[in-house]
């Protein structure tokens, strides 16, 4: 017998299995709502244009060599993804009192912070908002973490329970680590107001709380990458400490590629340096040092003025792409008189619809139509056309009559 033979088959995992059970289906009509990765009106993956171009450019440098990087991987990139997510203006980089590492992606950006804490932060307790990524719950208990959760979204109205998040991190205890999403909360699509965001900052800040922010969607969800920073901002702006997580996969389409960053803003540039060097051992026996290539191309964007500029409108179109789904899906279930109040459709932001159907009402869809989504009733807008907007109305029609 095996030696592995007293093993259980594990569940597929909960998102990356809706694609697995989409693969076997033979409809043609088939639609998968699962993934949260963009796709253009034709339905295909999208490689950026300006990602093609310095690809070109990375390839034609035949000085570049495959050395391994650093620990904390790519110089430039670390300094630039900083300035994207801090602003350019930022006090916190003048200062030096931020360091950055290249992470695998966001997934192992949150990974290494979370290590991180748990080695050496005083406070092993982080609150995510309920209900959060799936992945959440899992990186940080693994990374020896005691998670905890904060009311977030209201059922009855899709928006946001302030007034269950005021509570519930009033009465974290003092130093609890806080898991904030930077832009286009995932699943909900409901982010906090900017003033919200001023009250959240004076309260965690009041009880000494500290943030964790994921940003997986910068520039995804309005558009414009500064706007879809504010609320990192506005915590940096005050001088206090803070985390953050950036991942590449959707505003650059480097998904595969796993190209993140992880920073820490310190209080001082000498607790910064004494941090690096602490990262430095938590990613060494993990992965020893990042890879080059999604983090070179990255870089050879930032740094350049017209990339840059070429980066930000393919940016907001697919933006707008994705509101003009909400769009055309809110007008499609009005035309059909769909019972029910669908205006969370098109307030909500980001990548995702939470559209508020329940598991039964998904398995039903799933079985009639054909339609694929996490069994919490989440959609991916970026995985919508106007080609087949009718036929999700015509389910989500379907399954609530
Ligand atoms: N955080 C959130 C909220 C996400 O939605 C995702 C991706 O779906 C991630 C982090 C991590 O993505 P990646 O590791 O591909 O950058």
């Amino acid at each position: 017998g095996s030696v592995f033979g007293h093993l259980a088959r594990a569940p597929e995992d909960p998102i990356l299995g809706v694609t697995v059970a989409y693969n076997k289906d033979r409809s043609p009509v088939k639609l998968n709502l699962g993934v949260g990765a963009y796709r253009t009106e034709e339905g295909k993956p999208l490689v950026l244009n300006v990602v093609r171009r310095a690809e070109h450019t990375l390839v034609n440098d035949s000085s570049r060599v495959k050395e391994y990087l650093p620990i904390v991987g790519l110089a430039d990139f670390n300094k630039l993804s900083a300035k994207l997510i801090f602003g350019a203006d930022s006090p916190a980089i003048q200062e030096n009192r931020v360091t950055t590492v290249q992470c695998l992606s966001g997934t192992g950006s949150l990974r290494v912070g979370a290590e991180f804490l748990a080695k050496h932060y005083h406070q092993r307790t982080i609150y995510i908002p309920m209900p959060t990524w799936g992945n959440h719950p899992k990186v940080f208990t693994l990374a020896g973490l005691s998670v905890k959760t904060y009311h977030y979204y209201d059922p009855a109205t899709r928006g946001l329970n302030f007034q269950g998040l005021l509570e519930d991190l009033g009465s974290a205890p003092s130093g609890a680590i806080v898991l904030l999403h930077a832009c286009a909360h995932n699943p909900t699509g409901v982010d906090p107001t900017l003033g919200q965001w001023a009250q959240i900052r004076q309260l965690m800040r009041s009880k000494g709380l500290l943030p964790f922010f994921d940003s997986a969607y910068q520039g995804f969800a309005s558009g414009n990458l500064d706007e879809d920073a504010q609320s990192v901002r506005i915590f940096v702006a005050d001088g206090g400490e803070c985390l953050v997580a950036q991942s590449y996969a959707k505003n650059m389409g480097l998904y595969g590629e796993r190209v993140g960053a992880l920073s820490i803003v310190c209080k001082t540039a000498d607790v910064a340096s004494r941090v690096e060097s602490q990262l430095k051992l938590v990613i060494r026996p993990m992965y020893s040092n990042p890879p080059i290539h999604g983090a070179s191309i990255v870089a050879t964007i930032l740094k350049d003025r017209n990339m840059f500029h070429d980066w930000t409108i393919e940016l907001k179109a697919m933006a707008d792409r994705i509101i003009s789904m909400r769009q055309q899906l809110f007008d499609a279930l009005s035309s059909r008189g769909t019972p029910g109040d669908w205006s969370h459709i098109i307030k909500q932001i980001g990548m995702f619809t939470f559209t508020g159907l329940n598991s039964e009402q998904v398995a039903f869809m799933t079985k009639e139509y054909h339609i694929y989504m996490t069994s919490d009733g989440r959609i991916s807008m970026a995985g919508l056309s106007s080609r087949t907007v009718p036929h999700l109305a015509d389910a989500i029609h379907a399954a609530v009559t």
